[in-house]
């Protein structure tokens, strides 16, 4: 037998029964006479004693040689702890072991296998399995498990069936570029894998299943920027004879029941805001809501000519932070203002307005404006004495999303931004299209089978360019504390206008024949009314636990540069396997 327990169960109760566990050495001490070692499985560690005068010599002798995460086997009697550790539940007793049989030996690990760990990212990577062992990412992975559970426990209730749909596919455009696999079978042609199983669910729903859903693995290939997986995995929902207030209720429910049942969180009726209000006083379509700071623009009324930078800008805009004016020194905003002008956000400048405690008013363009100015200024702010303007100016687009880094980073200064305090919302009413410059075209603000509103439909279908720009989707976003937590849209089910957003979005009739003749093809035998969303469900996990990164949810991630560091791939394959797909490699001359 190997065990009778695990690692963490044993208490006081169990004193003096006889006991056979199994795990990893997590360390041990040697006292010479005495030694302690410290046992690891995934429910907890339990504390070994080998004792000279007890044992026999070659047990003993054994116990001295266990390296850490060596497997064993003990067997012994469960006793009172001399000196207590209140800080494990297993802290009040020990084993007394009277055998021990050594399952495996182990190289010294690379990096400690604790809560807080030497490692580095690539290295922990690479020994992924050792990773494993440690506690925080097992936590991670049990509370990922967790969710999952639920969800489906949930949804089921609800009359949702769970359907797998195919992993070799053809493009659908979720706006990232396509993993493709050639296929052996069909020379010189090529599978695409999913970035969402989009097209798929909408057939469903034409194939009468109104109520979906599915916990499956994306794949986009993108450049990865922080906190990026090129596979990853959503909760894809869709359903039938339903309006955006149906879609919305449902997952709010759905996210409210995970929160209560996993976290024990009760989340408050969420609010929804339209996304030109998250953009005019956010400057994002995923705010932040957990504070206020919202921006407040400065117009013609409130600048009177003098200061040629904010004379000739389009947009003048900035927040309050509040209570700040005597937390910055001149060096301060200094830095704060090379902070605001790194490449990443690019800011030309930043121009700050101090309220101080003392009445006096302090600021970087006070040679422009007179006190009675700037105090107006204050008051369209609502800023108080002690409190801090910081204002950006320029171009509109550009300028908003420069102040949002600067609120986010205002935020998490001034300790706003707590990770349990979970605020969620839902953003609606995005536009249909958005105007590429670039390339002079429109793109699909969230997927070309996003329904316009419907008192939009007539004009989308007749309008002209200038009309489009302006034509508002029935799709949705839920945030969570300034993470885009889900999203999704009420579906084109009507053949022409479906055709005629693939018009619009470049698309000629043969294209969109070829790539979507399948589903325009559905659409003429009796489609439903649809909508429906996915949740990113890596990124429902670090948010729930109030983390950051999403790879620490995921059992087997990729690094930076899409790399599995433990399987080593992506790897070359053999000439053969060209030769069969009929392949020829041509890199560039440096990668040869
Ligand atoms: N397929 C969409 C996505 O991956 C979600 C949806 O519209 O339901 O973002």
């Amino acid at each position: 037998m190997y065990r009778t327990h695990n690692c963490g169960e044993l208490r006081m109760e169990n004193v003096g029964e006889e006991v056979v566990l199994s795990g990893w050495v997590q360390k041990s001490r040697d006292l010479g006479y005495m030694m302690y070692t410290d046992l690891r499985d995934r429910y907890g560690i339990t504390q070994l004693i080998f004792n000279e005068q007890v044992t026999e010599k070659e047990l003993f002798e054994s116990a001295r040689t266990l390296g850490r995460e060596y497997v064993v086997r003990v067997k012994g009697k469960v006793i009172e702890r001399q000196s207590k550790n209140p800080n494990i539940p297993t802290g009040n007793i020990e084993i007394e072991v009277t055998d021990l049989d050594i399952l495996n030996a182990s190289k010294v690990p690379p990096f400690t296998i604790e809560d807080d760990t030497d490692g580095g990212d690539d290295l922990r990577m690479k020994y992924r399995y050792l990773d494993l062992r440690r506690k925080p990412v097992q936590e991670n992975l049990f509370f990922r498990s967790q969710l999952a559970v639920e969800t489906r426990s949930y949804l089921s209730k609800e009359g949702f069936i769970e359907v797998e749909t195919p992993v070799l596919i053809k493009s659908t455009p979720e706006g990232a570029r396509d993993f493709v696999v050639p296929s052996r079978m069909n020379k010189g042609q090529f599978y695409a894998l999913p970035q969402s199983p989009q097209t798929f669910k909408q057939i469903l729903m034409v194939g009468g299943f109104d109520k979906y859903f599915q916990i499956v693995k994306c794949f986009r290939d993108e450049d990865l920027r922080a906190d990026r997986q090129p596979e990853f995995t959503q909760i894809d929902c869709e359903m039938s004879f339903v309006t955006q207030e149906d879609i919305l209720n449902t997952f709010e429910g759905l996210t409210r029941y995970l929160f209560k049942t996993c976290l024990d969180v009760e989340l408050p009726q969420f609010p929804r805001m339209t996304y030109d209000d998250a953009m005019r006083l956010y400057g994002s379509d995923k705010p932040d809501v957990r504070f206020g700071m919202q921006f407040v623009e400065l117009g013609k009324e409130d600048l009177p000519e003098g200061f040629p930078v904010f004379d000739s800008a389009e947009l003048v805009v900035g927040i309050n932070a509040e209570g700040q004016a005597g937390e910055y020194s001149n060096k301060d905003i200094k830095k704060l203002t090379s902070w605001m002008q790194r490449p990443q956000i690019g800011a030309k400048g930043l121009v700050y307005v101090k309220f101080n405690e003392d009445g006096s008013i302090k600021s970087s363009i006070g040679k422009f404006y007179s006190d009675e100015v700037l105090a107006q200024w204050g008051e369209k702010f609502g800023a108080k004495k002690g409190d801090m303007l910081l204002i950006l100016s320029g171009e509109e687009e550009k300028t908003r999303k420069q102040l949002n880094e600067l609120r986010l980073e205002m935020g998490s200064r001034m300790g706003l931004r707590k990770p349990d305090d979970y605020k969620p919302l839902w953003v609606v009413d995005f536009p249909l299209l958005e105007w590429d410059e670039d390339t002079e075209r429109f793109h699909a603000m969230h997927h070309p089978f996003t329904s316009p509103k419907k008192e939009d439909v007539e004009r989308m279908l007749n309008g002209d360019h200038e009309t489009m720009k302006a034509l508002r989707a029935d799709a949705y976003d839920m945030v969570i504390n300034g993470v885009e937590i889900g999203g999704g849209s009420i579906r084109i089910h009507d053949r022409d206008l479906q055709s005629k957003n693939f018009d619009l979005l470049g698309f000629t009739k043969e294209e969109a024949e070829a790539q979507f003749g399948f589903l325009l093809g559905a659409f003429e035998y009796g489609a439903p009314p649809h909508g429906g969303l996915a949740f990113g469900f890596d990124r429902l996990c670090a948010v729930m636990m109030g983390q950051n990164s999403i790879r620490d949810f995921i059992a087997f991630p990729k690094n930076n540069q899409g790399r599995d560091m433990m399987i080593d791939a992506p790897s070359p394959i053999h000439d053969e396997q060209f030769d069969e797909l009929c392949i020829q490699l041509n890199l560039p001359e440096e990668e040869a």
